[in-house]
């Protein structure tokens, strides 16, 4: 038996440690990003969580930007976007981003054939595939990029997570559709939460606090702010306990710990930078045929074969 290094990093999981500080920062040509320990050790997985560090753009869109919507140059966008192909040597025609449209609508996209034959068939906030070979992603700037791999089935999800789209229960009907259309096991559901913005910056009013109310365990993720009729929202929580309340076991989730704001050197934030700023490029692959020998048993003993 061999025991995967994270796991002698981190030898409690779950529980009081949530499953933070179990994200690895990589550093590939001049592209700097985030990976999931537990997503790494599935073989048949590519993913990756950019920082805004390693691309082309300068000034509020420094450096990584990969949205084209935000005033930046296109083609330093583009030079961007190269960066990254080459980085992990992925053409660029097998990068699929969507339009992000605060929605809790999910595209299911087939192993093979047409997925799509307008820009407007993109609009959706969560993408969920069998398909070998396509980088699923997920722009962010605040918003919480939520990542899921049934690591049997080999069944992979990215959701964007903003407020809205969470209040609607975003990520749990993702779980539901890997149950209902794929089969997927509770327990054989990895997740990883990206870097977005925390608790401790993102403020909102009473309109955003309502929305959240009628969620299950709301006391842990919604809090009383500093200033009249405002309250602070943990976004990442709110995501990780709808996605606990569909039975998916407390350690196969991940959390960065990284708060989008607060961490402006790394990452780019609509909040923290007052408006003005670049997008960065959260995606997962699978990337042929080799099958995950990760099995989780329990708390303590892994198994890779
Ligand atoms: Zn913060």
């Amino acid at each position: 038996m061999l025991i995967p290094k994270w796991l002698i990093q981190h030898p409690r999981l779950g529980g009081e440690n949530k499953g933070k500080k179990m994200f690895t920062l990589v550093k590939k040509n001049s592209i700097e990003f985030l990976q999931s320990s537990i997503f790494s050790e599935c073989d048949f997985l590519v993913h990756a969580f950019c920082t805004r560090n390693g691309g082309a753009s300068q000034d509020d869109y420094a450096s990584l930007n990969m949205s084209f919507r935000e005033g930046d140059e296109e083609n330093k966008v583009l030079q961007n976007w190269g960066r990254l192909a080459t980085a992990f040597d992925i053409p660029l025609e097998k990068f699929l981003v969507v339009n992000q449209v605060h929605s809790d609508d999910i595209f299911v996209i087939n192993p093979s054939g047409d997925y799509f034959s307008s820009r407007e068939d993109l609009n959706h906030d969560a993408i969920a595939t069998s398909r070998k070979n396509l980088a699923i992603c997920i722009k962010t700037a605040d918003c919480v990029p939520v990542f899921f791999a049934d690591r049997v089935k080999k069944i992979i999800a990215v959701v964007h997570a903003g407020w809205r789209s969470s209040a609607l229960g975003i990520s749990a009907k993702v779980v539901r559709l890997l149950h209902e259309i794929y089969g997927s096991f509770m327990q054989d559901i990895l997740v990883a939460i990206g870097p977005a913005i925390g608790k401790c910056c993102y403020e909102v009013d009473a309109t955003v606090a309502n929305a959240f109310r009628k969620q299950k365990n709301n006391e842990a993720f919604l809090f009383p702010g500093a200033r009249t009729n405002k309250g602070m929202l943990d976004l990442v929580e709110a995501n990780r306990r709808q996605i606990m309340n569909c039975n998916i076991p407390e350690r196969n989730i991940e959390t960065s710990g990284f708060c989008t704001s607060c961490r402006q050197d790394l990452f780019f934030s609509h909040r923290g930078s007052g408006g003005i700023t670049g997008r960065q490029i959260n995606f997962m692959m699978i990337k042929g045929e080799a099958p995950c020998h990760v099995h989780i048993f329990d708390d303590k003993n892994y198994l890779v074969q």
